[in-house]
């Protein structure tokens, strides 16, 4: 398993975020986390990712305990976040954004930054355009691009189609799964959960802080209670 969530526990002061979560993602795979808000989605993101401790549980990544390895070392271990709300630098180039995501390393950044470019070709044509100029999808193009340039072995999508209008929307999806096909594993989150379910291998649903459900992607598409509470019934 490359990526095992045992138990773990996550409080805000007195709030408990997460009452126990155990998420499992295997190399090669698309999990996704579906929820309503609130559920502990971009939580249990942040924690693996290490911008949250937990208070119980553990991560294990590659087979080693990281529950209190600190975030920066998670990147150059190979887990790799696009944060919700994007977090790119707005004064900074698209390119040098890109390069950002490569600082820790000079091999073969030429060569991932041409698969960077590849994927979305807007960064390409925009590579010397501010980042904060950037419109909403773009920006989101680029949180993406810059985490791929970390060369994760497992890439965390906080929310990708978040604000996008819908043929933008179908892109991201596309481009995720183009992500997998190239050799990357994936956990996602998202609020939009029929295209999160239809490109993902497994999924887990959430709510309150705890997994309610966890099966094959393609089963809970077909779930009556997933449809109703979660895909707009039907
Ligand atoms: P959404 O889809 O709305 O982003 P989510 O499933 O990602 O929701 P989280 O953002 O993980 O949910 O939030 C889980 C719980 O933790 C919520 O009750 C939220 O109010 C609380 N929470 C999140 N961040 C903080 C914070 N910085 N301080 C206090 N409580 C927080």
């Amino acid at each position: 398993m490359l990526l095992e969530i045992k138990d773990i526990h996550v409080h805000y002061g007195k709030i408990a975020a997460l009452k126990g979560v155990s998420v499992e993602v295997d190399e090669g795979e698309v999990v996704t986390l579906i929820g309503a808000n609130g559920a502990g989605k971009t939580t249990t993101l942040k924690t693996i990712s290490g911008l949250r401790p937990l208070t119980r549980g553990q991560i294990l990544f590659d087979g080693k305990d990281i529950s209190k390895v600190p975030g920066h070392k998670r990147v150059l271990m190979g887990i790799g976040q696009s944060p919700e709300g994007r977090g790119i630098f707005p004064g900074m180039t698209v390119v040098e954004n890109l390069l950002m995501g490569a600082y820790a390393r000079r091999d073969e950044v030429e060569k991932d930054l041409k698969e960077v470019y590849d994927l979305f070709p807007r960064l390409a044509e925009r590579k010397d355009q501010a980042g904060g100029t950037m419109s909403g999808g773009e920006q989101q193009m680029l949180a993406i691009g810059r985490a791929l340039m970390t060369k994760p072995k497992v890439l965390l999508l906080d929310e990708p189609s978040m604000g996008l209008a819908p043929k933008l929307i179908q892109q991201i999806f596309e481009i995720i799964t183009e992500i997998n096909r190239r050799g990357t594993t994936v956990l996602l989150v998202e609020q939009n959960a029929q295209q999160a379910l239809q490109v993902a291998h497994r999924a887990y649903v959430l709510e309150t802080g705890a997994v309610v459900k966890s099966a094959e992607a393609s089963a809970l598409l077909n779930d009556p209670q997933v449809r109703a509470a979660y895909l707009g019934g039907g």
